[in-house]
């Protein structure tokens, strides 16, 4: 092999492995950005779980609702985003399937959605996000409560939850033993939610909190659970049942996933 053939060689073996190289490298960012994110969307109770009631409204169906309203808009405009719901239908899911339905999904976000309601004839007016942590005040190891006691629905609750009684304020001390290391991103997402609720929907801004929800204690990722109104009070409760109501809910929540998503 003379000099000059001795050169040609080498840079086309050179050539060949820089296109190799650039090949390995495109294949990897390919199957980066096809990975996808997966969003678990839960709406609240459903089937022989009617949820809060109050003069004829239903919040399974309230839930529902905004769950569907919401995630159709990430389907139409989240490409590589894939939603997956707990249920789609008026169908009893239980408690603690629901954070497994996004724990096999291997979830990378949870939001559940949910209508609040109080023992009060009419009750307050707003929307509040909480994450899962050690309730400060009364009133939020109130709505933990409500939310939790759905449990007594199953058959097996007290071995399944391991004794947790839904109605006993001791039964909630393991939640400030707790650690959640997803709790960052938890408070930052519901602290969007709450801005949009306010500036899109033009809701009462009743803030981010902190209780023990069953549904998001089994959660092995960022997660959140929203109260879209109170059905006890007469305007919210003929808002959330509006179609204008639910389309308003629905895009804030939007919002404010793409903006955590960012
Ligand atoms: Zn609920």
């Amino acid at each position: 092999m003379n000099y000059m053939s001795y050169l040609c060689t080498r840079n086309s073996l050179f050539n060949y492995m820089i296109r190799r190289y650039v090949a390995t490298l495109l294949l990897l960012f390919c199957c980066l950005c096809a990975m996808p994110y997966t969003l678990v969307i839960d709406a609240g109770h459903g089937g022989k779980d009617p949820g809060a009631q109050s003069r004829g409204a239903k919040e399974k169906n309230i839930n529902l609702a905004v769950a569907l309203a919401f995630g159709k808009l990430v389907e139409q405009n989240c490409k590589g985003v894939k939603v997956v719901y707990t249920r789609k239908t008026d169908v009893f899911v239980e408690l603690d399937e629901r954070p497994n339905i996004a724990n096999r999904a291997k979830a990378d976000l949870f939001i559940s959605i949910h209508t609040n309601a109080t023992s009060a004839k009419v009750g307050p007016r707003g929307a509040e996000t909480y994450t899962l942590g050690m309730h400060r005040a009364a009133d939020n190891l109130a709505v933990a409560k409500r939310e939790n006691s759905v449990i007594t629905l199953e058959n097996d609750y007290e071995e399944k939850y391991e004794g947790f009684d839904p109605n006993s304020s001791e039964s909630y001390i393991i939640f400030e033993l707790m650690q959640d290391k997803n709790m960052e991103s938890s408070v930052k997402l519901a602290g969007l939610i709450q801005k949009q609720f306010r500036t899109t929907a033009g809701r009462v801004d009743k803030g981010v909190h902190q209780a023990g929800f069953l549904v998001l204690r089994a959660t092995s990722m960022p997660s959140v659970l929203v109260e879209l109104g109170y059905i006890n009070n007469p305007s919210e409760a003929a808002y959330l049942t509006s179609k204008s109501g639910v389309n308003a809910l629905a895009k804030s929540i939007y919002n404010a996933f793409v903006a955590y998503k960012k």
